[in-house]
């Protein structure tokens, strides 16, 4: 038996599997040539991020495109990061937007998949097998330097200007302790961390394709990387490249943040006699700021946007959002989707290497304006359903009124809908009440003011002869004809053309005189179709609240 072979029964005597037994257990998968094998790896370190959505979508469209698989993998490791409900948070943030991956943790907290488990506290042994073997093989160490002793070391490299910070060279004071010294540490309870042995020399440089961002090149590693912290628990860095090799992924697709670390990670692939990935590093997502105008990251602490849950709480339909992020993945989204209005959104072509590079901006207007598009061409009964759920959980006032009669709801949301020019007012369900309010006295606020062009003797006198004339039950032309019948006797012309050739001849004209009843009915100037309003009122209520008006102009109250 080697010295090395002893150290890692020492280190690993729990440890009883092999690599080899792993590598039969997680055989490499038979997909079509081609088929790529993508994961979202979050870390339950808080709520699901913008820039989170955004990756997820960028990994299972690119499984879906070529009929690969995507994985979701929950990288807990990091206990003093992680949050009670961190992975709640994840998992619901996915749920409210649809999402779905092939295999790991799904929402209901089980895991779907042959190649989990998913989450990595779940896998330590795994880890600790790969490590063994490292150890074995004179490829990592356990190293005893304890938080004093970094720190001293990191102080020293400041002081010469070292190239490098962090474990190696001759810094890495404990890369060749004896077996006998070790294993006398070892008893005496001294603590250790196993470290990578790097082999890299710090003049020569490595090279890696980025899908998104091409031909990178940078200097090797040298660090002698933390593998397995004191607890057995592995870094990011090691249960990364434990992981995607047995999950047998073909490209990581993970945060910009990580490309300094990549040759560490290329480097340890190499030493564990793994295939590297692919990797691809998306871009951030950027907003611009408010106050000064400049381009900067999307932040937790100022933007309320940068947690994906703002936007369920806000009630964008979930196809908005989604819509709206494959537009920002892909700048050829629009147009196909202009050319595919109702083709599913996963089978657009999606393609990495048309990513862009540098950040993209997260844009509120734009995704405002993509869901007032979704939401107009949905049918009534889908709006009523959609509202409804929402506001049960986030409006019991408008969910009490919806569910007490939900005809004359549906009726209120068909208003000019599921007609070839439907209306685009509404963005978001939290828009709905103000856009319904004038249509339930529980919600209605009055509000008789006038354009300027029309005083309140007119008004008023609209509004009597209107009062006289109108009727729930009558059709779109009859309900037309009388307000037109209403002009001429007040001063008003029925003829848009007429009053534009000789405007001084009249009052106004029938717009006007709508735009008076329409106050009086709505307090607003500007509605949808009129008629239907009038319709759903009914006439007591019409005539109620034309009473109101007309007194409000005579008697100014
Ligand atoms: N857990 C890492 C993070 O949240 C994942 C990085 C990766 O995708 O590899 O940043």
């Amino acid at each position: 038996m080697t010295d090395n072979e002893r150290l890692a029964d020492l280190l690993f005597g729990d440890i009883d599997k092999t690599v080899e037994y792993f590598e039969e257990k997680y055989p490499p998968r038979a997909l079509k040539e081609g088929a790529r094998v993508t994961r979202f790896a979050p870390s339950p370190t808080g709520y699901l991020h913008m820039g989170g959505l955004f990756g997820a979508l960028t990994d299972i469209l690119t499984a879906k495109s070529t009929d690969g698989v995507s994985m979701l993998r929950i990288e807990d490791t990091d206990k003093k990061r992680e949050i009670g409900d961190g992975v709640s948070a994840i998992l619901d943030g996915f749920a409210a937007f649809g999402l779905e991956f092939d295999e790991g943790v799904c929402s209901d907290g089980g895991e779907k998949g042959e190649y989990g488990p998913y989450t990595q506290s779940k896998r330590v042994e795994i880890y600790q097998t790969v490590a063994k073997q490292l150890v074995k093989e004179g490829k990592a160490y356990p190293c005893f330097m304890t938080a004093e002793e970094l720190n001293e070391i990191r102080t020293q490299q400041e002081k010469e200007g070292a190239l490098f910070a962090g474990c190696y060279g001759k810094w890495a004071k404990h890369r060749d302790l004896s077996f006998d010294e070790i294993k006398s540490r070892i008893d005496s309870g001294e603590k250790y961390v196993v470290r990578f042995r790097s082999d890299g020399d710090e003049n020569k440089r490595i090279f890696f394709d980025d899908i998104i961002r091409g031909k990178i090149e940078m200097p090797e590693n040298i660090i002698d990387e933390v593998l397995l912290k004191s607890d057995g628990v592995p870094t990011y860095h090691f249960a990364h490249v434990c992981d995607d090799h047995f999950m047998r992924t073909t490209h990581v697709i993970r945060g910009e943040e990580w490309i300094s670390s990549t040759p560490k990670h290329i480097a340890l692939f190499k030493a564990c006699g793994f295939r590297a990935p692919k990797y691809a590093h998306t871009p951030q997502v950027m907003k611009i700021d408010e106050d000064d105008g400049t381009k900067r990251k999307l932040s937790k602490r100022k933007d309320p946007e940068a947690a994906v849950s703002y936007f369920v709480e806000e009630g964008y339909p979930r196809e908005a959002l989604i819509e709206y992020l494959m537009g920002l993945l892909n700048s050829n989204f629009e147009d196909w989707r202009r050319a595919n209005p109702k083709a599913d959104l996963f089978s657009f072509p999606f393609n990495l290497k048309k990513m862009s590079p540098s950040g993209c901006l997260f844009d509120m207007v734009k995704l405002n304006d993509i869901s007032k598009n979704v939401i107009s061409v949905m049918s009534a009964d889908g709006v009523f359903d959609r509202v409804t759920g929402w506001a049960q959980q986030y409006d019991n006032e408008l969910y009490g009124l919806f569910s007490a009669n939900p005809d004359k709801a549906r009726a209120i949301l068909n208003i000019d809908r599921e007609n070839p020019k439907p209306r685009k007012d509404i963005a978001k369900w939290s828009e709905v009440k103000d856009y319904v309010s004038y249509m339930y006295n529980e919600l209605y606020k009055e509000s008789f003011d006038l354009p300027e062009n029309i005083n309140e003797n007119d008004a008023a006198a609209i509004i009597e002869s209107y009062k006289k004339v109108v009727a729930a039950a009558d059709d779109k032309q009859t309900w037309f004809d009388k307000i037109k019948e209403l002009c001429e006797p007040l001063g008003f012309t029925p003829n848009v053309k007429e009053y534009k050739q000789n405007p001084d001849a009249f009052k106004g004209h029938v717009g006007d005189v709508s735009t008076v009843i329409r106050i009086a009915l709505t307090g607003r100037t500007n509605t949808p179709d009129l008629h239907s309003i009038i319709a759903i009122l009914g006439d007591s209520e019409v005539q109620s609240r034309l009473n109101a008006a007309e007194n409000f102009y005579r008697e100014g109250k």
